[in-house]
């Protein structure tokens, strides 16, 4: 008897923590993300087998009642994806316990899981503005699942002592395993909050907070196979004698003015997911879908404002300073390796034409 029901407590916590693990790993790997349609039904699909694999090798009661952890799931559920899994989760719950013997202690149990799954949802909202402790409120929301079980069971049991040695030994090994699952949760979100961090950073220019070469290699071929884009250009955009200006200020001015720059480039571009810094003073910006004018427009008034603006210095004089830019146009094949070699000899011209200049040609195609 004891062995049976140790050997059930084990593969209750199995199953609960490798489902916790295909939880972390349905969630995706984004920052801000919400789920879609289908990733709620997969989760709902798993909550429900899990809690059908703890029903199965639950511990069993007398009269036909039995004891397992499947309500933290559902607790789990409620606190980290939120109503819209948790309630089918719950009714699914309910029909499972049906399927698996219909007489009293299941009926009970059913209703018991359908008001669990609305009223936990609520209980956790206003739990979690007043304590800060995710532990604690994940503690609460069990206590009240084992309270309702116990509460349904009353009628099972001659011993009232048996009653409460059963149901205070259930809340406090559900709160333990609870606690672990949590525990292992948090530490697979964190390390999935890591690499999220890590790969942002990978793309990020330290010096001036843009993107960084990479990121444009990677925004290219995503905008290649793009069919939402029917045009790009691209914008090259270099300093002009910014050797002169490190000469002449040292590095550390010619790191600021960089950053400088980089803040005007920004608000030139529609999205600061398209400006690049691709080179030591070498910029990019990518300009998809306007026409050839507005993207000269836009070029031109980027000169226009690095040409008159105050480039402030580490003793609080200013200086001022010009960029050369090369703009090159798609017309209908947006071969992004021609467009940065076109863009790239545009540059070159307007160097070669005296600097502080704009020069934009569109790609020919033959
Ligand atoms: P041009 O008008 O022909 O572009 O002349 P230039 O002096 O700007 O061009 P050049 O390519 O000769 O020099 C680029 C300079 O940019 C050389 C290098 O010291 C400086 N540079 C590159 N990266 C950084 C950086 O991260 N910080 C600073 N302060 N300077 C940098
Ligand atoms: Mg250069
Ligand atoms: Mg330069």
């Amino acid at each position: 008897m004891l062995i049976s029901v140790l050997l059930s407590i084990i593969s209750n916590i199995s199953i609960l923590i490798t489902a916790s693990y295909i939880f972390v790993k349905l969630i995706p790997n984004k920052k801000v993300y919400t789920l879609s349609v289908k990733q709620q039904l997969l989760m709902i699909g798993v909550a429900s087998l899990t809690s059908l694999l703890l029903m199965l090798l639950a511990v069993d009661l007398p009269k036909g009642a039995i004891i397992d952890l499947r309500q933290i799931i559902l607790v789990l559920l409620v606190y980290y994806i939120g109503p819209k899994v948790a309630i089918p989760t719950a009714i699914l719950i309910s029909v499972i316990r049906l399927s698996l013997g219909f007489h009293s202690a299941s009926i009970r149990t059913a209703i018991m899981y359908i008001v669990l799954g609305f009223l936990l949802p609520v209980v956790c909202k206003k739990l979690v503005k007043k304590i800060n402790n995710k532990y604690v409120v994940l503690l609460i929301l069990n206590a009240i699942c084992v309270a309702a079980t116990a509460m349904i069971s009353y009628v099972l049991y001659d011993s009232f002592l048996v009653y409460i040695s059963i149901y205070s030994s259930f809340l406090v090994l559900s709160s333990l395993v609870g606690i672990l699952a949590t525990l292992f949760i948090e530490d697979l979100l964190k390390s999935r909050s890591l690499y999220l961090d890590e790969k942002e950073q990978a793309k990020m220019d330290f010096l001036t907070g843009l993107y960084n070469k990479r990121a444009f290699t990677n925004k290219w071929q995503r905008i290649e196979v793009d069919e939402t884009i029917a045009t790009t250009a691209l914008m090259l955009i270099d300093i002009d004698y910014f050797k002169g200006i490190n000469d002449s200020y040292g590095h550390a001015n010619g790191d600021f003015v960089l950053r400088q720059l980089a803040t005007i480039l920004k608000v030139g571009a529609a999205d600061n997911e398209l400006v690049y810094r691709v080179g030591g003073e070498e910029f990019c910006l990518i300009l998809n879908d306007l026409s050839y004018a507005a993207q000269k427009n836009i070029a031109e008034t980027i000169r226009f404002r690095v040409a008159h603006k105050e480039f402030l210095l580490e003793n609080g004089t200013s200086i001022q300073l010009t960029v050369s830019i090369g703009l090159a146009a798609s017309d209908q094949v947006k071969d992004m390796k021609k467009l940065y070699r076109l863009a790239d000899q545009c540059l070159y011209m307007a160097k070669n034409q005296g600097r502080n200049k704009v020069m934009g040609e569109i790609l020919d195609n033959e």
